[in-house]
């Protein structure tokens, strides 16, 4: 599949198998897997950093992922949807502003999600051109679901596998399995949606070998976005007393992808962000190539709660756009406002 990527994966590393690859990433120092994903990246992307306006339009949940703080048992979140009408003002604000991305993420398991959706997609519709995407990131549902949406206006959606190793998702995730999942984001390919998928880095449980199947598993997907970040400990959820592993491991992943998925738009995510004051700029060294500046208004961010210490609570999504342009100068890149689509896709025009 790779050795046929018409873009520059460095051929040795493109054939190595599981053990090759373990080998061989183990023992390259991160300053050597930077260098090598920073010049695939700058190859494939230039020194652009593309940009998706979220929007995290409701925290209810009726999942139970020991992870995630707004888990259906954390009785401490307060619950919020935004109305259709405040999420039609921030996408056009966002266009007035240039935003090209507008992500819509939530909750999962919503019974009324499907046709809530559809009905704000067909409304976004009437002002947003095909210059506009909309990404979805609001779980698993039916394939008729995902065809409606998409017929109403989606164009991506994000769904996170979270972890290769079977096991350890069904335990992490009560109730839910990985290959339903993995169901789900071909359902989602089927229907025409660019998709992007990823998985957290350090849950309590995975090992290394775990997170390189995980990066295997993203090239298996042939994934055009992959979305990754460091597990964070929420205070009021089962995995409270478990430890991020350091930054340097998100890093050295990001790079990985980068070289193993040449083609894919990789988000700078808020998680690293969260870990390390530099983490999203550590991610863009290593070839990530998208940011997310969080545009949820800024009295329900704070219940949007996936993890502790998530940043940029206080500010409003707006200031977050100057913030994220001196960080990206201040590593030689800038920000694009084109819509940016993968590689893969571009390619397969
Ligand atoms: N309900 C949607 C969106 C999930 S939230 C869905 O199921 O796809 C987006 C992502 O946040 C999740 O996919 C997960 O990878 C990440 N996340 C959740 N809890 C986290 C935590 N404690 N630390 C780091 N990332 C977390």
């Amino acid at each position: 599949m790779s050795t046929t990527s018409p873009f520059p994966v460095p051929q040795y590393l493109a054939k190595l198998s599981f053990d090759g690859l373990r080998e061989w990433f183990s023992s390259q120092p991160t300053s050597v897997l930077l260098s090598l994903a920073q010049t695939v990246c700058a190859n494939t992307y230039g020194n652009k950093v593309y940009l998706r306006g979220l929007i995290e339009f409701s925290n209810h949940c009726f999942c139970d992922c020991l992870y995630c703080g707004i888990r259906h048992s954390n009785h401490k979140v307060e619950r919020y949807t935004l109305s259709e009408e405040e999420i039609i003002a921030i996408v056009q604000r966002g266009i007035a502003r240039g935003l090209k991305t507008f992500v819509l993420q939530s909750g999962e398991n919503r019974q009324d999600l499907p046709e809530t959706m559809s009905r704000l997609l067909r409304r976004l519709r009437r002002f947003a051109n095909e210059d506009i995407a909309f990404t979805l990131s609001c779980g698993v549902y039916p394939r008729e679901v995902y065809r409606e949406w998409k017929k109403a206006g989606a164009n991506r959606y994000l769904l996170r596998f979270e972890t290769s190793d079977e096991d350890l998702f069904s335990h992490l995730c009560p109730g839910k399995s990985l290959s339903r999942r993995l169901q789900a984001i071909e359902d989602l390919k089927i229907e025409g949606y660019a998709v992007g998928s990823g998985f957290m880095v350090g849950l309590p449980g995975e090992t290394l070998d775990t997170r390189i199947q995980n990066v295997f598993l993203c090239r298996e997907l042939q994934l055009e976005m992959v979305g990754i970040g460091p597990f964070l400990p929420h205070p009021d959820t089962p995995l409270a007393s478990h430890h991020s592993l350091p930054i340097e491991e998100t890093v050295r992943m990001t790079a990985l992808l980068r070289l193993l998925l040449p083609w894919a738009n990789i988000p700078a995510t808020t998680a690293a962000g969260s870990l390390h004051p530099r983490g999203r700029e550590m991610m863009l060294e290593a070839g990530a190539n998208v940011l997310m500046p969080n545009l949820t208004p800024t009295e329900k961010k704070r219940h949007y709660l996936l993890y502790a210490n998530k940043i940029c609570l206080d500010e409003d999504g707006w200031e977050c756009l100057s913030c994220l342009s001196l960080r990206v100068a201040s590593i030689g890149k800038s920000l694009s406002f084109a819509k940016g689509e993968s590689l893969l896709r571009e390619e397969k025009r």
